[in-house]
C-alpha cells in the first residue's frame, strides 16, 4: 500500500525505519517495565545517532545550517518513528522552522541552534487548569517592570519538562491588552513544580504542573512582538498535529503487521486464526482506514510544501489530527482483541499502543476542538476553502 513518495522522502523513510528497528524497538519492553527509562548509555547512544543522522536539523532552514526537508519527507520520517512505543523516539530535540521566523538572532543562537546540535531541549507551557482547551482565555500574565517582565501563572502538563533546558511560556500582557510568548530558562527563580502526576503511558518524559511566581525575565526573552504569541503557537499546533498524524499511521501499520503475524501463527480449531472471518474483518477495516489516513496525511504535508493558504493548511492539519488519531485508536483496540489475553500484557505492543495512542485524541487540542476548528472553517470559507 505504498504511496508514491519523492526520492528525498523515500531516503528519509528508509533511514528512519532502520534507526527505529535497530536503536529503538529492541528496548521497548525494557522501557515499559522500568518507568519508561532506559540505561543512560543507551539513551545517549540513541540521541547521538539521531543527531548524526540529521534528525534534529530536518526542519531547520538551510540559512541556519539545517536540512530544510519538505514536510513530505518529515512525515515519512516521523511515520517510521511512530512505529515505536514508549516515546523512545523522543530522544532528540526538534527545532521547528517557525522558530526561526519568530525568534531574534540572539534567541536563535542561544536557544534554537543548540537544539539542532542536540545540546538543549525545550518544553511548551501553554495549558492551564481553568481555560483548558480555550487557550485564548489564558490567565497567566507577563507584567512589564522596567526592562523586564514578571511572569505569573500555573501551567499544567508541561511535557518533557524533566529534560528541558527552557520553556516556551504563553501569557497575557495586562498592561498592553495583548498576549505573547516568552523563552524562560529552567531554574529561573520563582519556578516551582507543584505536581508531577503519573499518566496512562509509561514514558521517561514527565508532564508536571509548574507554578511561575514573579519569575523575572528580561524583555529580550519575549518572542516577537506583543500579539504574536498565538500565531506562533498555531504554527506549533499545525506542525504537531501533522506529525501526530504521521506517527499514528506508523503505529497503526505496526499494529496491523503484528496482529496479522499473530493471527497467522495462532492455531484455533486446527487452523490459523487468520482464517476466521471475524478476524479478517478487523484486519480489513484497519488496513482500509490506514490507507485513507496515509493519503490524507501526505496530502496535508504536500499542501504545506506547496505553500497553500495558511487557513487551508490549518483546517487540513486539524482533519488529519482528528481522523488519524481516532483511526489509530480503533486499530489498537482491534489489535488487542485479536491478541486476546496476550494483548492485555504490558509486554505486548498492542497493549502499550492501546494506552499510548489515547492521548493523541486529547493533546494538541482534543478531537472536539479539532471538530470546532474544522466546522468553523467550513462555515466561514466553504468547501473550496478546506
Ligand atoms: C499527557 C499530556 C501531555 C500534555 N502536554 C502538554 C504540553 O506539553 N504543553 C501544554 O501546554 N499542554 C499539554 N497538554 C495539555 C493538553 O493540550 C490539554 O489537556 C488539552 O488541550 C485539553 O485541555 P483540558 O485537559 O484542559 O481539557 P478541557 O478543556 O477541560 O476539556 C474537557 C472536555 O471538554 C471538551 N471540550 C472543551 N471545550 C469544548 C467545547 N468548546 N465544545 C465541546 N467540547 C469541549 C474537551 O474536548 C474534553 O473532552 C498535555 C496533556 C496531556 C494529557
Amino acid at each position: 500500500m505504498d504511496i508514491v513518495l519523492s526520492k528525498e522522502a523515500q531516503t528519509w523513510q528508509k533511514t528512519a525505519r532502520e534507526y527505529a528497528d535497530e536503536f529503538l524497538q529492541p528496548h521497548e519492553v525494557e522501557a515499559e517495565l522500568n518507568d519508561g527509562v532506559l540505561p543512560e548509555d543507551i539513551t545517549k547512544r540513541n540521541k547521538r545517532r539521531a543527531v548524526e543522522l540529521g534528525f534534529t536539523a530536518i526542519d531547520v532552514p538551510k540559512s541556519h545550517g539545517g536540512l530544510e526537508l519538505s514536510m513530505e519527507s518529515q512525515v515519512a520520517l516521523w511515520e517510521q518513528l511512530g512505529r515505536v512505543t514508549n516515546a523512545l523516539s523522543w530522544c532528540f530535540p526538534e527545532p521547528q522552522s517557525w522558530m526561526f521566523d519568530a525568534c531574534s538572532e540572539a534567541q536563535i543562537e542561544k536557544y534554537i541552534l543548540p537544539m539542532m546540535r542536540g545540546e538543549q531541549k525545550d518544553c511548551y507551557a501553554i495549558t492551564e487548569s481553568g481555560p483548558g482547551s480555550d487557550i485564548a482565555g489564558l490567565e497567566a500574565t507577563a507584567t512589564r517592570d522596567g526592562d523586564d517582565y514578571l511572569l505569573n501563572g500555573e501551567k499544567w502538563y508541561v511535557t518533557s519538562a524533566n529534560f528541558a533546558d527552557y520553556f516556551w511560556f504563553q501569557a497575557g500582557l495586562p498592561d498592553e491588552d495583548d498576549e505573547a510568548l516568552f523563552l524562560v530558562d529552567q531554574g529561573t527563580h520563582g519556578i516551582e513544580i507543584v505536581a508531577n502526576p503519573k499518566f496512562s503511558h509509561t514514558y521517561a518524559a514527565h508532564h508536571p504542573t509548574y507554578l511561575f511566581e514573579n519569575v523575572r525575565v528580561p524583555a529580550s526573552q519575549r518572542v516577537g512582538n506583543a500579539g504574536d504569541g498565538m500565531a506562533f503557537t498555531h504554527s506549533w499546533f499545525r506542525h504537531e498535529r501533522l506529525m501526530i498524524g504521521a506517527r499514528s499511521c506508523g503505529a497503526a501499520a505496526r499494529l496491523i503487521e503484528e496482529a496479522m503475524s499473530f493471527a497467522n501463527n495462532r492455531i484455533i480449531d486446527g487452523a490459523p486464526l487468520s482464517e476466521k472471518q471475524a478476524i479478517q474483518f478487523m484486519l480489513a477495516d484497519s488496513v482500509t482506514e490506514l490507507h485513507a489516513s496515509r493519503l490524507m496525511t501526505y496530502d496535508a504535508a504536500r499542501s504545506a510544501d506547496r505553500g497553500d493558504d495558511v487557513k487551508t493548511q490549518h483546517s487540513r492539519c486539524s482533519m488529519v489530527k482528528l481522523y488519524v488519531s481516532e483511526m489509530a485508536n480503533r486499530v489498537a483496540d482491534r489489535a488487542v482483541q485479536i491478541f486476546g489475553g496476550r494483548g492485555y500484557m504490558r509486554e505486548n505492543v498492542a497493549e502499550r499502543f492501546f494506552r499510548e495512542l489515547r492521548v493523541d485524541r486529547i493533546w494538541e487540542g482534543t478531537s472536539e476542538v479539532q471538530r470546532l476548528i474544522i466546522a468553523r472553517s467550513l462555515l466561514k470559507r466553504g468547501l473550496d476553502g478546506m
